[in-house]
């Protein structure tokens, strides 16, 4: 029987979000929102986090029923975290409107006995010092402690985010992170630069170019899957994550892990918010899977 289990550490927020063709406010999001979707179809997943007493019934629902432990959701008196989006028009580029912060400021995650002692660990989008943070509360030595950033993090909080990285398994970041944290231009020397901070594994998202895997042993891209119409690209990288760890934790093999994590992005960015994610078939994912397997080179 497999016993794994994740847990997921990272942002659980109110977002509004502009595209070319709509806006909406208020959408249930955050990093964690969307990777527990993406990982919980797999795995069960415990998740710590904090929200604020105006967090609506849509999330606590959305929360209920997607995890399986929330022993350690911190519901407290104050405003939960609100991001504001607003893409350009071509629908990579993005720039953030607003970020309060509202109960994160004060958030300090706390975990409970059982989740000292998961078999995998995502530590989502969030300040590297409460990823650290939870790595030190770990008991488990053997997980596999899978780690995300964005550009704000590698601007501001650089010497935290190394340390953190010196004690996880796999990052996964963009194209343009990787440059910035390592201040190489070619893909291939960011990689062995970040493999050298003490990681095992590196994933570069690359968007609509698909992604790359450099490890110690082997390096491997995969392709992008053809979208007819993209409605919403926020949550994609966290979606591509909890797919990505889920399916680790199921056994899958790293190069079948990540075409899984890319399949369910792919469908993330037909919906707004988690809409999408939340609706998506199996036959779904195996089809997208297979087209995405045929890209894979070595
Ligand atoms: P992605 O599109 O994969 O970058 O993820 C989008 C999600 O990240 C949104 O739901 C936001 O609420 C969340 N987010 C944006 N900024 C931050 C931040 N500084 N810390 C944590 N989460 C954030």
């Amino acid at each position: 029987m497999n016993e794994n289990s994740v847990l997921i550490v990272g942002s659980i927020g109110l977002d509004t979000i502009e595209t070319p063709t709509q806006r909406q406010e208020n959408k249930i999001g955050g990093s964690t929102t969307y990777s527990l979707i993406a990982a919980s179809r797999n795995i069960p997943v415990s998740i710590v986090g904090i929200i604020g007493n105006d967090f609506p019934d849509e999330g606590h629902s959305i929360f209920n029923s997607y995890a399986k432990n929330l022993d350690d959701l911190q519901i407290v008196q104050g405003k939960t975290f609100r991001w504001g989006g607003r893409y350009h028009k071509n629908w990579d580029d993005r720039d953030t409107l607003y970020t309060e912060l509202g109960v994160f400021s004060d958030f300090k995650p706390v975990l409970s006995d059982s989740n000292k002692n998961r078999s995998h660990i995502f530590l989502a989008n969030i300040h590297p010092d409460l990823q650290q943070s939870i790595i030190q509360q770990n008991n488990n030595k053997d997980a596999l402690i899978i780690i995300d950033t964005m550009n704000l993090w590698i601007n501001t909080a650089r010497d935290s985010l190394i340390n953190v990285l010196s004690n996880s398994n796999i990052l996964l970041l963009n194209e343009s992170e990787a440059r910035e944290l390592t201040e190489k231009e070619n893909l291939s020397d960011s990689a062995s630069a970040i493999l050298a901070m003490g990681l095992d594994t590196v994933v570069i998202k690359k968007g609509s170019n698909g992604a790359e895997l450099f490890s110690k042993h082997e390096s491997f891209s995969v392709g992008a899957y053809p979208i007819k119409k993209v409605v919403d690209p926020t949550g994609a990288g966290d979606t591509f994550g909890g797919g990505f760890i889920s399916a680790l934790a199921c056994g899958k093999t790293i190069k079948d892990s990540l075409i899984y994590g890319s399949s369910l992005a792919s469908l993330c960015v037909e919906g707004f918010g988690t809409d999408k994610i939340q609706k998506i078939s199996e036959s779904a994912i195996e089809d997208r899977f297979v087209f995405l397997k045929s890209t894979v080179k070595s």
